[in-house]
């Protein structure tokens, strides 16, 4: 006896419900697509009791006709694809025609709707499943749905519905995300006859990221904006100095859908890599225009996940215009987007005078050369003269810079201004006046925009860190052999980890080799780092290592142990230090590729402009 029949359709439904219709917000998710889709302006969303009650969204898009009403209650029914091949060049936010008959099954359903050039409207009503009624009304242009009591008809489901607060609390940011993809059109949201939110159309993208994110962000904003290819990628990433602890503040699109995608979520965590902490999470707005046929959208019913043909491009893309947009908030960068050359080569050079507690040794700068002659002198390389603008305004010519300016990357002058800005990064912290230091811990510094305080540890971390890295990536770096060669007895994990390290360990200086059992000898210690305690570092990096898991990238545990020698080495706080040392770090910490944060992500300064502290003592308001 056969035993096998199709699903009445109410069900399959219902069934296809369990999946788009997960929450309140997910009604709003699919209902506001839909007013998207449609070409609406102006879309406006009322909410009771969290959504349980009541959720209506209306609309002043392009309306339905009666049979097409009608249809878009049934499963399959859409008006976004025909055939095949369109299922690979989807470009609206709905394809599936399944939203419509699905929340319809679960609640309590009326469609209103109008095309501008129609007479009358039509209305529709739905309980679970079932139509009801249909009929003429007078309705404006446009559409509008409202869904009463979610759910009623599925009570395992409504008995998972969360409090009005968190259900409130989803809706609201789903409207938000729509709202930053769509800035020009206008936005409501209402929750038991109160407005919560409601957003203008805005001119300007950047006006909706800062009404959705809160104006107190918009200064702290960088400006992503790299094509690769005919990978797109556009948007706003906040100072690492913003961030969260969740990822809530991460809003990611592509072609136009809000989408939670790991790959791109990776890449922007591997563009911010040395600037946020363990546990921190940037808040960023990118958008992603991905040519339609390299996207597959069609992975899940809600539509938020997707699949990209080339998925290491777009990751690498991405990483690249966020680590590129971050490059440009270290305050180095600050001074390429001064417009200056002409009118500073008139000026005398301006040269910071050090603290009189501190006498530094003369720097070159007050007795070089005028920086007309700088720039005379090296006209030739296009590439030097840029450089030789900006030194300018910190005048020592180029021949006599102490340190040595890194060399000019031959690339620069071929790609943006955030590479070009990396031929000009020389002198920012070294030209800070040095007013002193507090606790033996923090320096304190006067800059051209305020006050700064510097964490010295955090700043020579940083230094050896990228010191020690430069050095391995071009050559061996010099090592100092010990005298009396230090032995490490480890455990048995430790020791598998750490035979397969030395190798990796040896492009640093530091040579280690097996002395049978779990015993390893070290031989020899890079010249950057002090040999003394030189054991327990090695043990401490073995254990980093062993932490992190074998399962890692060599670079991610070679990076870590990096971050172990860095700190091993870096001058500690409460730790006096004389005005030289200062000078010389702050010159360090000037070739430093990122100089704003420690290789754990910790800030290394912080600042107060001039305003911000007039504030405060109520000199300006
Ligand atoms: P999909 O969006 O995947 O096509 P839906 O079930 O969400 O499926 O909607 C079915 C169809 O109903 C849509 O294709 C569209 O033609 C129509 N529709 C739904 N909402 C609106 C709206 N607000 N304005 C105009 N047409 C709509
Ligand atoms: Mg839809």
């Amino acid at each position: 006896m056969a035993r096998i029949r199709i699903l009445p359709e109410i069900l399959s439904n219902k069934i296809a419900a369990g999946e788009v219709v997960a929450r309140p917000a997910s009604v709003v998710k699919e209902l506001v697509e839909n007013s998207i889709d449609a070409g609406s302006t102006r879309i406006l969303v009322d909410v009771e009791q969290g959504g349980r009650k009541l959720i209506r969204v209306s609309d002043n898009g392009q309306g339905m006709g009666r049979d097409d009403a009608l249809l878009c209650l049934e499963r399959y029914a859409t008006s976004k694809i025909a055939t095949a091949p369109d299922l690979f060049a989807i470009c609206t936010l709905g394809f599936r025609g399944e939203a419509l008959p699905s929340i319809a099954s679960v609640s309590r359903f009326t469609l209103v709707t109008r095309e501008a050039n129609a007479d009358v409207g039509t209305q529709i009503e739905v309980a679970g499943g079932r139509i009801n009624n249909v009929s003429d009304v007078g309705a404006p242009p446009g559409t509008l749905i409202s869904v009463a009591g979610l759910f009623y008809n599925t009570p395992a489901r409504r008995k998972f519905l969360k409090s009005i607060d968190t259900e409130m609390g989803h809706i609201a940011d789903t409207i938000a995300s729509m709202a930053l993809c769509r800035p020009s059109v206008q936005f409501r949201l209402s929750h038991n006859d109160r407005i919560v939110k409601s957003w203008a159309p805005a001119a300007e993208p950047m006006d909706r990221v800062a009404d959705v994110l809160g104006a107190a962000i918009k200064k702290e904003l960088y400006t992503v904006d790299q094509t690769t290819g005919d990978i797109e990628i556009g948007g706003w990433i906040a100072s690492p100095r913003m961030n969260r602890s969740t990822a809530r503040g991460i809003y990611l699109f592509v072609n136009g859908r809000w989408v939670k995608d790991r790959v791109i979520q990776h890449a922007l965590f591997a563009g911010y890599t040395g600037r946020l902490m363990k546990g921190q999470y940037p808040v960023a707005v990118l958008f992603l225009k991905v040519p339609f046929d390299q996207v597959d959208v069609n992975v899940h019913p809600t539509k938020h996940e997707i699949r990209f043909v080339r998925q290491k491009m777009v990751h690498d893309t991405v990483r690249d215009a966020v680590a590129d947009a971050l490059r440009q908030s270290d305050p180095t960068r600050w001074k390429a987007s001064e417009p200056r050359p002409a009118e500073l080569a008139q000026q005398p050079a301006r040269v910071s005078e050090p603290h009189a507690a501190y006498h530094l040794p003369p720097t070159v700068s007050r007795t070089g050369s005028s920086a007309g002659d700088t720039v005379a002198r090296q006209a030739a390389s296009t590439a030097h003269a840029a450089m030789a603008e900006n030194r300018q305004e910190s005048p020592p010519p180029a021949d006599s810079v102490n340190p040595p300016v890194p060399p000019v990357d031959p690339t620069a002058r071929n790609t943006k201004p955030a590479r070009q800005a990396l031929l000009w990064k020389q002198r920012f912290f070294a030209d800070l006046t040095v007013i002193g230091q507090y606790k033996g811990t923090y320096i304190i510094c006067e800059s051209e925009d305020g006050l700064m305080l510097i964490d010295q540890h955090a700043a020579h971390e940083r230094i050896v860190f990228e010191q020690l890295r430069r050095q391995s990536n071009a050559h061996r770096p010099a090592a100092q052999r010990l005298l009396l060669p230090e032995t490490i007895d480890l455990g048995f994990r430790e020791t598998q980890i750490l035979e397969k390290l030395a190798p990796e360990l040896d492009r640093f200086g530091l040579e280690i080799e097996p002395f049978g059992g779990n015993t390893f000898v070290v031989k020899a210690v890079p010249t950057l780092l002090d040999s003394s305690g030189i054991a327990g570092m090695v043990t401490q990096l073995v254990e980093k290592a062993a932490e992190i898991g074998v399962g890692a990238d060599m670079e991610t545990i070679v990076d870590e142990c990096l971050m172990v020698m860095a700190c091993h080495n870096a001058i500690r706080a409460h730790q006096q230090l004389t005005g030289t040392q200062i000078k010389a770090m702050l010159e360090q910490l000037d070739a430093c590729d990122n100089p704003s944060h420690c290789p754990h992500g910790r800030p290394i300064w912080i600042q107060w402009r001039l305003k911000e502290l007039e504030k405060h003592f109520q000199r300006i308001v």
